[in-house]
């Protein structure tokens, strides 16, 4: 009976230690009890039932020990799970919203990129604009894009391009320049809003030009002062950052122009031919004219330009044509005094003004030209070519007497030279288209 108590007992110890079972630890205290009570309770006493609830509670002890720390272990458990899943939803988010960032920083930088490389070729406002015209479809869904210029002034109005979106997505450029009410509107906001360094785009709404909804323009800085603004025509609201980008890129573009429209200005000799450039001529040919007129002394205007020209570049390429105008120009200028004057009027045209030379001096120095140019051998890079000129010649006073009609007698007379079969010089006459008056010529 004692030893049957105590296998008992131990099989309560081992389920209060392992299985932690309320039941089976409950069950088998009460089984040593009931034996304990028989067996020990003759040893006498208060020490006898000690003992008989010692053992039997120890098991009982133990496995709600047990039971507790599962519970506790359970509940750190659960603990543990919701701060895992919190954690990782929170992670999650935020690599989806660094994930953004990233990719919205990627685009912005592509934007860049682009505008960039589209419009850093620009050298005059207009180029700016048409280069803005091919990229900004492909950046913006505009129905409409406008530039306004504040620096340039076209009858007392800031230069405005305009282009619109066309069935196949292009921009194209619209002829008509004058400023509309609406682009006042927004140059008076852009002067409202004074010295602001952004380019942030702007939305306006309200009397707009029929068929627009919504224009949004953004203004072009240098310096904290406003030298453009660029205007989009019904741009959806969630491009305006991109617009922005655009402008602040248009704002370095500009300013970039302006500098070099700066530069041209005070330019005075040609960078290809070495020439004067035509609005010094113009000037300088001014003073001569009045120097003339004031000591009662002739001189004498003659238009070059080269013949079949456009055919030397498609034939051997721009390069070439270039050292052709080059040694054009330098044969011309070695050909005349030092006080004559001799610019590059327009892409293959030379205007010269001999200073103190009539007409009728000045015919032979002209043919002269022709001739030596008729014969004149040129090295372009493995080519070599000849090149003819043709000639028109205007004196002062008897075939004008202001700067303007002596240019514009000259080119007739040059026009007639072509047309009379090029490689000739023609003195201008009141009847120089019917026939021409040819003075040389081949
Ligand atoms: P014409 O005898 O009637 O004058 O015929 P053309 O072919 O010379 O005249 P046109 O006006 O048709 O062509 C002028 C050409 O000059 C076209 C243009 O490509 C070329 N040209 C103008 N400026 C330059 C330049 O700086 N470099 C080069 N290579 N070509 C130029
Ligand atoms: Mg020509
Ligand atoms: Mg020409």
């Amino acid at each position: 009976m004692q030893a049957a108590a105590v296998s008992v007992w131990m099989l309560a110890m081992v389920a209060g230690l392992c299985w932690a079972r309320w039941a089976v630890a409950t069950l088998a205290t009460a089984s040593v009890l009931t034996s304990g009570a028989l067996q020990l309770s003759h040893l006498g006493g208060p020490a006898g039932w000690v003992g008989v609830i010692a053992v039997g509670v120890t098991p009982w002890l133990l496995a709600s020990q047990r039971s507790r720390y599962e519970r506790r272990v359970k509940r750190l458990q659960a603990r543990e799970s919701v701060k895992l899943s919190q954690l990782q939803e929170h992670g999650l988010l935020r690599l989806q919203r660094e994930n953004e960032e990233r990719e919205s920083t990627i685009t912005q930088i592509t934007t860049l990129y682009h505008v960039t490389k589209a419009t850093a070729r620009a050298l005059h406002v207009q180029e700016l604009f048409a280069f803005s015209l091919e990229l900004v479809p492909k950046l913006l869904d505009v129905k409409g894009l406008r530039l306004i210029d504040l620096v340039h002034q076209v009858d007392d109005s800031p230069l405005t391009l305009r282009a619109h979106r066309v069935s196949d997505g292009r921009l194209l450029r619209d002829e008509i320049n004058a400023i509309l009410p609406i682009e006042r509107a927004v140059i008076q906001q852009v002067a409202r809003a004074g010295a602001a360094s952004t380019s942030e785009a702007t939305a306006l709404e309200g009397s707009l030009p029929t068929g627009l909804t919504r224009l949004a323009w953004a203004p072009l800085w240098n310096e904290q002062r406003p030298i453009g603004v660029v205007i989009a025509d019904d741009l959806p609201p969630d491009q305006a950052d991109t617009l922005s980008i655009v402008a602040n890129q248009l704002s370095l573009q500009l300013t970039r122009v302006h500098l070099y429209e700066a530069i041209e200005a005070m330019a005075i000799t040609d960078t290809l031919t070495g020439l004067l450039v035509r609005r010094y001529f113009l000037e300088l040919a001014a003073e001569e004219l009045q120097r003339s007129a004031r000591h009662g002394l002739p001189c004498t205007v003659i238009m070059t330009d080269l013949d079949f020209f456009k055919a030397k570049n498609d034939t051997y390429g721009h390069l070439v044509g270039d050292v052709v105008l080059r040694e054009v120009a330098q044969l011309v200028h070695k050909n005349l005094r030092g006080i004559d004057l001799i610019a590059r009027y327009g892409g293959e045209e030379f205007v010269l003004l001999l200073v103190e030379t009539g007409p009728d001096q000045a015919a032979p120095i002209a043919e002269r030209l022709r001739q030596l140019m008729e014969v004149h051998q040129i090295r372009a890079y493995d080519e070599t070519l000849s090149q003819t000129v043709s000639l028109g010649i205007a004196g002062f006073p008897e075939d004008g007497r202001t700067l303007e009609d002596l240019i514009a007698r000259a080119d007739e007379a040059l026009y007639a030279a072509k047309h009379a079969g090029r490689n000739r010089v023609i003195r201008w006459t009141p009847s120089v288209h019917s026939p021409p008056s040819t003075v040389h010529g081949a």
